[in-house]
């Protein structure tokens, strides 16, 4: 075989496309089409697939590939389709299937055709169309616009490694496309082994593209296997096999299979057949341009199911990353539901790569105030989300019994006391009250958006609070301390914090258990806290009461509405705590006088 040693086109590349570096030299001629028609709805129904290898999960990329070819179906129409590329039998992911279709089901998208649910061009798997492979692999064989390949497979490799001292792209060097029909049947019934080789007449085609307008690769299309020993075939083969026998007329993916787009072209020339339409979408990066990957925090779907996000939040943020509402859509507001989005889409996306921001929690906040005051909406959104906060709590309390009463210092950044009274519906430590947390989110769920940042910010309103805590956060009001007085139309003119504990405590022991509202509570003590206050040179009286009380009720300086947390928390614990911080003001005052 001496003729192996002249080498090109490329070897072994059936699975993965062509490198970033063919990718950045190549040559986009032609502006995309920004205003043109066709980055327009089509005027037909639209059949659009989803086509993921099951060798890894669903990630926030995949996501919004499928969502775009969702919508572009529904807006259209159409039809959205589902389809296994399972032909890497090698990199299989066993619970990859199955966690695929519960991934895609969690966040709102479904198929009208799939490998689950069937449909008139299934199977959907690759898996179980060897068959049609085969068949249309031999057409291209009969038509001399494939071959069978021989070469072993240290030939090849042999080839390979001399290609690239010489610099020279490593590509197959047609060695076996010389080798007669008649004798290549013969050995392939001979059962020798090999894989078949598309025949490229050499020249690149040129791929139209809704992003990129033309395309022409620098490379011309080399001859790639389209069916590899094992008998299954390449992506790129199955690929453009399925596309047209599932009638697909629109592919969106990520901009990374642009390259080996013009193989796909040469496929469906060979074949005769129409290409879909293609449009390749900027590939999602991190702030330092990397392509994202599993090192990225919140890479995979499981890890933003943990924290708690709404499906819809979640779509709506991937959305955004490199495509937008048109100026001229009437209403552009960036929160979207399922229908906006339907309504909304177009196919004009964002050209080049796209660096992914953090806005997935501003749009977690705005559909969970949307759910939340929407009744029907409520409650899949509590179903939803109270189970990871319970986890969350339970893992809380578990560290707190293995350091021996205390609470973690980590994660909260603070230790905590014993779950807060009418947190345990029984007397247990380690149960927390369902209701209680339906209380808690009827209180502050607009801010969720973790199940961690949630209990930081609400830390006390779910766990007791321990003494030195208020002592600690009395700190940061220290200049004010001494200067603190009541406006004189109140009758009782205390100065010391103790002292306006003291009276805070008399005015709460005086509501009834039973009358202990929002509005009870609000008309007792609103006027005595509103007269607190301290003087400054500048200016005579500062209103410093509803600090006072963010103090004594949470011992802290900022949180969810106060009068309704003393109600969430119950007379017994408000009490408590009144008391606890006339404690920690006592102390405070007497250590005063012992160091003046
Ligand atoms: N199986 C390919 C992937 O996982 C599909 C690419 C395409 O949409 O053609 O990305």
């Amino acid at each position: 075989m001496s003729s192996l040693y002249v080498i090109r086109g490329t070897l072994c590349r059936q699975v993965l496309p062509q490198s970033r570096r063919i990718f950045s030299r190549s040559n986009f001629s032609g502006r995309p089409a920004r205003t043109g028609p066709t980055s327009l709805l089509p005027s037909t129904p639209a059949r659009t697939r989803f086509a993921p290898s099951p060798t890894g999960y669903v990630h926030i990329g995949s996501l919004r590939t499928a969502l775009f070819n969702y919508l572009l179906a529904k807006a259209t129409g159409g039809q959205f389709l589902l389809r296994l590329e399972d032909t890497d039998q090698k990199r299989l992911v066993p619970d990859a299937e199955d966690k695929l279709y519960e991934d895609l089901k969690w966040a709102g998208l479904s198929w009208d055709e799939g490998p689950d649910v069937g449909g008139p061009y299934g199977p959907y798997k690759q898996s179980s169309r060897l068959q049609t492979y085969k068949e249309h692999a031999n057409q291209l064989l009969e038509n001399g616009q494939a071959y069978r390949c021989f070469c072993t497979l240290k030939e090849l490799d042999t080839m390979k490694k001399l290609a690239l001292d010489e610099s020279r792209d490593p590509v197959y060097n047609k060695a076996c496309s010389h080798i007669s029909a008649e004798e290549s049947a013969q050995r392939a019934a001979n059962g020798e082994a090999h894989c078949i080789r598309f025949k490229s007449d050499s020249k690149a085609p040129p791929v139209q593209d809704l992003v990129y307008g033309t395309y022409k690769s620098p490379v011309p299309v080399d001859d790639f296997i389209i069916i590899k020993r094992d008998e299954f075939p390449t992506y790129h083969f199955a690929n453009v096999v399925d596309d047209h026998l599932m009638k697909i007329t629109h592919v969106i993916r990520g901009a990374e299979w642009l390259v080996s787009t013009p193989r796909h072209v040469a496929l469906y020339d060979a074949f005769g057949w129409e290409p879909p339409q293609f449009a390749h979408v900027g590939l999602l990066v991190d702030q330092n341009k990397q392509k994202l990957s599993k090192r990225f925090g919140s890479f995979n779907l499981s890890s933003w199911k943990e924290k708690s996000i709404l499906p819809i939040a979640l779509l709506n943020y991937v959305l955004l990353l490199g495509w937008s509402p048109s100026r001229n859509s009437g209403e552009r507001s960036e929160i979207m539901n399922m229908n906006d989005m339907i309504e909304k889409f177009h196919l004009r996306f964002t050209k080049g790569d796209v660096t992914v921001n953090s806005k997935n929690e501003f749009f977690q906040k705005a559909h969970l105030r949307k759910s939340l005051s929407e009744t029907g909406d409520k409650e899949t959104v509590l179903a939803s989300l109270l189970p990871n906060l319970s986890s969350a709590i339970g893992q809380y309390l578990k560290i707190r019994e293995e350091n021996e009463g205390w609470g973690p210092d980590g994660d909260l950044g603070v230790r905590i006391g014993g779950l807060v009274r009418p947190a345990r519906p029984t007397n247990s430590e380690s149960v927390v009250s369902q209701n209680y947390l339906r209380a808690l989110f009827e209180l502050d769920g607009q801010s969720y958006t973790t199940p961690t940042e949630y209990l930081k910010r609400n830390v006390w309103l779910v766990w007791q609070i321990p003494p030195n805590e208020y002592e600690y956060r009395l700190r940061e009001y220290e200049p004010v301390l001494d200067k603190l007085f009541v406006q004189p139309s109140v009758e009782e003119p205390e100065r010391k914090l103790s002292e306006l504990t003291t009276t805070l405590l008399g005015y709460l022991q005086g509501i009834p258990e039973t009358d202990w509202t929002e509005k009870n509570i609000k008309s007792t003590i609103g006027p005595f806290i509103k007269s607190i206050g301290y003087y400054s040179e500048e200016k005579p009286f500062h209103h410093w009461g509803w600090k006072f009380l963010r103090w004594v009720v949470t011992a802290s300086a900022a949180g969810p509405a106060l009068i309704p947390s003393m109600v969430l928390l119950g007379k017994d614990e408000t009490l408590v705590r009144v008391r606890q911080a006339g404690l920690a003001a006592s102390d405070r005052e007497e250590e005063e006088c012992y160091y003046h």
